[in-house]
C-alpha cells in the first residue's frame, strides 16, 4: 500500500525537462505554487540532447495552427530568456542570428522555390539566396550547392543552460523539485483531487496534475486510454571550432543540420531512429548526417571532436503536440508529444498550460487537445 505524504499540492507537474519546468515558472509568474516530480535528471532524456534550434519555418510542409503556434512560442524567446538570464545571472545563449535551410542540387531548387513561395507571403522577411549569397551569411558552406531560403528572425539556444537557468529560477522562487521519483498511476481521490503514486511506493495529492514525462509519458496509467507518445531516438555530436567563425543554423536534406553555439562548439545533427527508449551512439549514424557535409560545408569534418551523444524525443502519433486537459478526468493535464521542436515550444507550451490551470482554458491550445487521443470510445 502506498504511503500518503499527508500535504495536498495545488499543481503536481510530472517531468522536469524543459516543458515541465517552463509550466511551472509560468505558473509561478502568475503566483501559483507548484511541485515538480522527476524520476532522474531533469531534462535527461530529451532537452539536454537537443541542438536547441529555434526555427519553425522548417518544421512543416504547410502553413496552418502548428506553424503558428511554432512561430508564437519564439515570439516569446527573447522576453522569456532575458527575465531568466536578469534573476538567475544564467545566460541561455539565445541567439536569432538567422537560420539557412539549403537545396544542395539544382533539381531540389523547384520544391525550395515552392517552399519559399507560401513561407514569403506569411513573413516578407524570408529572402531567396543564391549559393554565392548564402555563402557570405555562413562562411562554413565552402562546398557546391544550389540555393537557399534565408531566415532571418530564427535562431537557437543552448538547452542545457537554458534549463539550468530555469532551474535556478525555480530554485530562487522556492518551487520544490523531487528527483528520485517515478510517478507509476493517476487516480481520481473521489473528493475533487488526485493521486499521484510513485514507484518508490510513495502517494501525494494535488488538486491539478500536469504529465510532462517527455518520451516516458505513456508509461504513465492514467484513467482511461494511456497517453500514445512514443521515443525517436537522435544521435548527435559536437565539434570545436577555433573561433565564432560560423554564424548561422544551416537545415539540409534529408534530416541534416549544423548550430554555431555562442561558446565555440559547432552542434551537428541528428538521426531519426524508432528503437524503442534505448539510446546509442554508432557510426553509421554519424554517418547519416555527416556524409552530406563533405560536398557542403567540408570544413566542419576537419574539426576536433567535441562529444557525442543521443536523446529521444516524445513522439506522438500525429507528430504534434498535445496540450490541455484531459477529456474525462479532472484536474488532469497534459503537455507532451513535442517531438522535435519542444526547445522551440516550451515558451508558449508554459503560457498555455498556465492558461488552462488558471483560467480554465486556452484558444492557442485547440488544435493541440488531448481529446484527439484520449476519447471514451478509443478505450
Ligand atoms: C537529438 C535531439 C535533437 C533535438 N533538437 C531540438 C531542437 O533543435 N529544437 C527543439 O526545439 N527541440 C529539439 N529536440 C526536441 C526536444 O529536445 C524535446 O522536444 C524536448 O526536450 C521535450 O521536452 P520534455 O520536457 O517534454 O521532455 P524531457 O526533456 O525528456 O523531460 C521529461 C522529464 O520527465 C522525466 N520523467 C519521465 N517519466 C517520469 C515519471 N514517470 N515520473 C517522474 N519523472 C518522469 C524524465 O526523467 C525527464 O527529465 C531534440 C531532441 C533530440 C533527442
Amino acid at each position: 500500500m502506498a504511503g500518503r505524504t499527508g500535504s495536498r499540492d495545488e499543481v503536481i507537474i510530472v517531468g522536469g525537462g524543459i516543458v515541465g519546468c517552463s509550466i511551472a515558472w509560468h505558473l509561478s509568474c502568475r503566483g501559483r505554487r507548484s511541485r515538480i516530480l522527476e524520476r532522474s535528471e531533469p531534462g535527461g532524456l530529451a532537452t539536454h540532447a537537443a541542438a536547441g534550434i529555434l526555427g519553425p519555418m522548417n518544421e512543416t510542409d504547410s502553413p496552418g495552427p502548428f506553424l503558428d503556434l511554432m512561430r508564437k512560442s519564439l515570439s516569446l524567446y527573447p522576453a522569456f530568456v532575458e527575465a531568466l538570464a536578469e534573476e538567475t545571472g544564467l545566460s541561455p545563449d539565445f541567439s536569432a542570428s538567422g537560420i539557412l535551410a539549403v537545396a544542395p542540387r539544382p533539381e531540389d531548387r523547384a520544391a525550395l522555390l515552392a517552399r519559399f513561395a507560401w513561407q514569403q507571403a506569411l513573413d516578407p522577411s524570408l529572402v531567396f539566396c543564391e549559393a554565392a549569397e548564402a555563402r557570405s551569411l555562413e562562411p562554413a558552406l565552402t562546398g557546391e550547392f544550389d540555393s537557399a531560403i534565408y531566415y532571418p528572425d530564427e535562431g537557437h539556444v543552448y538547452a542545457p543552460r537554458l534549463i539550468k537557468a530555469l532551474l535556478g529560477s525555480l530554485s530562487r522562487r522556492r518551487i520544490p523539485l523531487e528527483q528520485g521519483i517515478t510517478v507509476s498511476r493517476i487516480v481520481p481521490s473521489g473528493q475533487g483531487t488526485l493521486l499521484v503514486h510513485d514507484r518508490e511506493g510513495g502517494c501525494r495529492e494535488a488538486e491539478k496534475v500536469v504529465l510532462a514525462a517527455g518520451a516516458l509519458l505513456s508509461d504513465i496509467e492514467i484513467p482511461g486510454t494511456r497517453i500514445p507518445v512514443s521515443p525517436v531516438s537522435g544521435q548527435i555530436l559536437a565539434v570545436r571550432s577555433p573561433g565564432s567563425f560560423y554564424r548561422r543554423v544551416v537545415f539540409y536534406p534529408p534530416h541534416g543540420y549544423f548550430v554555431p553555439k555562442l561558446d565555440g562548439t559547432v552542434v551537428i545533427g541528428a538521426t531519426e531512429e524508432t528503437i524503442g527508449t534505448r539510446t546509442r551512439v554508432t557510426p553509421a549514424g554519424l554517418m547519416e548526417f555527416l556524409a552530406p557535409l563533405s560536398s557542403l560545408a567540408p570544413g566542419l569534418l576537419e574539426l576536433p571532436l567535441h562529444h557525442t551523444w543521443s536523446g529521444l524525443r516524445p513522439k506522438s502519433p500525429d507528430a504534434l503536440p498535445i496540450l490541455g486537459p484531459h477529456p474525462e478526468c479532472p484536474g488532469l493535464f497534459i503537455a507532451g508529444g513535442h517531438y522535435r521542436n519542444g526547445i522551440l515550444l516550451a515558451p508558449v507550451t508554459g503560457e498555455i498550460l498556465a492558461d488552462w490551470i488558471e483560467e480554465g482554458a486556452s484558444p492557442l491550445s485547440r488544435p493541440f487537445l488531448p481529446d484527439r487521443f484520449l476519447k471514451t470510445g478509443d478505450r
